[in-house]
């Protein structure tokens, strides 16, 4: 579904990455870890076209995206959620949602009038779907950081998307949210057959989720395979996991 190719970004001749490689197969939960500054949202921000890589291919679905603006990525089928809170804080919970249905459907959301009846249905779905029904009315800046996290989530699957990323997901989250967070992940992945893609810095949660792990070192990928094979590479353990290998 996915595939980085040697792909390259510097930030004025500071190589944030530089020479990442990933593949995705449909369907799969893959995790790329590793120290803080190794890339990794960077990578994330030149797959969704955040940022446009200096070198290398990206390609979706067999099609090469590297350059595409962030709205044509999105429509193409890839959502993402940012690493830091990214809603609109003084909608409630069901507007944010709505707006991203809506948006997909390419209908004009006016904030100040707010389409009262259109897309309920389909928003309220995905509400349902994620566990955030019952505080639909809510304004969404006044929700816990956890269930923030949750809604921003929901307002990625408004698009619809194929392939969902996630950057840090469970950052800044309590034990019993990141635990939901994770179960919701796993689902989303089974029920709905989302292919996702994600980073995190909590290792055994990585290792107890993902089909696959890719390793990134100094915006560098040092490897990729299923966690019994990363967990037992000797430049990974050296290079990130440490002692605690
Ligand atoms: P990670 O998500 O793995 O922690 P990042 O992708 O955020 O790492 O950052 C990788 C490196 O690139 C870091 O050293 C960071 O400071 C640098 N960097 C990221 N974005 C920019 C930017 N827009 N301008 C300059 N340097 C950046
Ligand atoms: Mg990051």
């Amino acid at each position: 579904m996915l595939q980085a190719e040697s792909v390259q970004k510097s930030f004025d001749g500071f190589m944030a990455v530089a020479d990442a490689r990933l593949t995705v197969a449909k369907g799969e939960i893959v995790a790329v870890i590793g120290p803080n500054g190794a890339g990794k949202t960077t990578l994330f921000n030149l797959i969704t076209g955040q940022l446009e890589p200096d070198k290398g291919k990206i390609l979706f679905k067999g099609e090469n995206i590297s350059g595409l603006p962030p709205y044509k990525i999105c429509r193409k089928g890839i959502s993402r959620s940012f690493q830091v809170v990214n809603i609109f804080n003084r909608l409630t919970v069901f507007e944010n949602v709505q707006a991203a249905v809506l948006s997909h459907q390419k209908m004009t959301f006016n904030l100040f009038s707010p389409a009262k009846n259109i897309a309920v249905r389909e928003t309220r779905e995905i509400l349902e779907s994620v566990g955030l029904s019952d505080k639909a009315d809510r304004i969404s800046g006044m929700l816990s950081h956890g269930d923030q996290k949750v809604l921003e989530m929901a307002v990625a699957l408004g698009n619809r998307p194929e392939l969902l990323i996630l950057d840090e997901p469970t950052a800044g989250m309590s034990a019993e949210e990141t635990a939901f967070c994770i179960a919701l992940v796993k689902r989303l992945s089974r029920e709905m057959g989302l292919t996702i893609l994600f980073c995190e810095h909590d290792i055994e949660l990585v290792f107890s989720i993902s089909h696959r792990i890719m390793v990134m070192q100094q915006g560098t990928t040092i490897t990729q395979g299923p966690p019994d094979e990363v967990r037992h590479n000797r430049q990974v353990q050296e290079a990130y996991l440490g002692n605690a290998a």
